[in-house]
């Protein structure tokens, strides 16, 4: 098609037109719409705690309205530095290391924009949060999946499997721990398996560590760049979005080694410019007082997991207690064909005649049969959201 031809014939991109339309913006959308319950987009319905809400009015009164450095205000990436020096003992250079990015979002596509060539490989486990398959795809690489497999006692990968997905175009793995959607948190021998492979193979790390502080019955995080050996080869992602209740402001952050935070900072300057300037100082400002905040924050989101999980088990849908993150993704199995003829047109269905929005299982998978016996519910809501779902679910029967 030349340049000239009309507007109205020239299509999308190639690139674009292999990925569909983001199911869990779609699933708030039609919330919205049927006056739902929205436990499909993982967001908070409660306030965020008051000192960092403090600190942005602080920061916008102050007149913090211009750019901030594009990589990072200097007093975010020093907090942040000191953050994981504190939790975690890794060493990082604010200078060297820290790009601060519009959310873990921007982080994630940054990175693989900047570390990935085309016919590279990633590895990524599957189910997996909806934006690592079109971030490969817009970084030209492909993306091979590993599944995590469902049992009573969680979701599990198989060593041998994982293995196998390594190759000589492997550039990297991605891992996304506390797990969005499985609730999944990969203990130290898994970490340390993929560790392994890592070295093996010679490729990166790439993980996703938003939910961080979001971990049950006393699990501690272990950051991946903190095993012996990976701290040349982990870029690190997180963010303030999940920890502190502010996922509309758009702060997160990737940690990588010296040799690539180069090239990360760069798309990162040419994708955005920057993160939100007074929002990055307060962000800095929670993280120096949030210590004790944060070490509250299992124990709010275990009380929530519990009011909502045994609900959901109550009525049918069977599910494994999440071990961190918000999410947990539920077998819709015995409902169909009653109430739709898979997981996609129950979710539909629920939202409509029940009133709960989730987030169609179908959607964490690159081949969308695998996982169309399940939906996926999100619990970061008041107890009266949680306990008003409960009263709609009761009218949920097989
Ligand atoms: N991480 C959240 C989820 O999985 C929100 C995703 C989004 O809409 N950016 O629901």
């Amino acid at each position: 098609m030349t340049a000239s031809a009309p507007l109205a014939a020239r299509g999308i991109s190639d690139r674009v037109s292999r990925f569909t339309e983001s199911v869990i913006r779609e699933m708030t959308r039609l919330a919205m719409e049927h006056n739902a319950i929205n436990l499909a987009q993982g967001f908070p319905d409660f306030p965020a705690p008051d000192f960092i809400k403090e600190a942005a009015i602080r920061a916008i009164r102050g007149d913090v309205n211009q750019y901030a450095v594009t990589w990072g205000d200097p007093e975010l990436r020093q907090a942040i530095a000191a953050k994981y020096q504190r939790w975690y003992g890794l060493d990082l250079d604010p200078n060297r290391h820290v790009t601060v990015c519009c959310g873990a979002t921007e982080a994630m596509i940054s990175v693989l924009m900047a570390v990935l060539n085309p016919g590279d490989e990633t590895v990524i486990f599957e189910p997996f949060y909806e934006n690592y398959g079109p971030d490969t795809i817009l970084s030209g690489a492909v993306p091979r999946f590993v599944p995590l497999r469902f049992s009573s006692s969680g979701w599990h990968f198989d060593r041998a499997e994982l293995a196998a997905a390594f190759n000589s175009r492997t550039r990297a793995i991605i891992i996304n721990s506390p797990n969005n959607p499985t609730g999944k948190v990969f203990s130290r021998g898994e970490l340390e398996c993929i560790r392994d492979l890592c070295l093996q193979w010679d490729c990166l790390a790439i993980t996703d560590e938003i939910y961080e502080h979001i971990l049950y019955e006393g699990r501690r995080h272990i950051p991946l760049a903190g095993l012996e050996g990976m701290a040349e080869r982990t870029i690190t992602i997180s963010g303030i979005s999940k920890t502190f209740s502010v996922t509309g402001w758009r702060i997160g952050w990737a940690l990588a080694p010296e040799r690539l935070a180069g090239g990360i900072r760069k798309v990162h300057d040419f994708l955005t410019v920057g993160a939100p300037a007074p929002l990055q100082l307060a962000a800095a400002q929670a993280m120096n007082q949030g210590d004790e905040y944060c070490r509250g924050l299992a124990g709010e989101y275990a009380a929530r997991r519990d009011r909502l999980v045994p609900q959901l088990q109550a009525c049918g849908l069977a599910c494994a207690p999440p071990e961190g993150a918000y999410y947990v993704m539920a077998d819709v199995a015995p409902f169909l064909p009653r109430h739709g003829a898979n997981g996609d047109e129950f979710a539909r269905w629920l939202v409509r005649e029940i009133g709960i929005a989730t987030v169609p299982g179908a959607s964490f998978y690159q081949s969308p049969e695998k996982g169309q016996f399940q939906i996926r519910f999100c619990y970061p809501k008041t107890a009266s959201t949680l306990d008003a779902a409960a009263l709609r679910l009761a009218n949920l029967r097989p």
